[in-house]
């Protein structure tokens, strides 16, 4: 197993980890109901992707 010959310092892992943070979620809208949705995703409003409905709305619980 290799193993490191000198320790990295403070500075050189942090500078490292610099470009770790997480960017925020890109979010589009709906185009049925105008709400926000995940692209690629259905919209968890109304159930619509791609201007048609894929699920149904519950209509009681069972
Ligand atoms: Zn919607």
């Amino acid at each position: 197993m290799a193993v490191p010959r000198t320790r990295t310092s403070v500075s050189r892992r942090n500078n490292r980890r610099s470009h770790h943070a997480k960017k925020p979620k890109n979010v589009g809208k709906c185009s049925n109901c105008s709400g926000s949705c995940l692209p690629h995703k259905l919209c968890m409003h109304c159930g619509f992707y791609s201007g048609r409905l894929v699920i149904h709305e519950k209509k009681d619980a069972e």
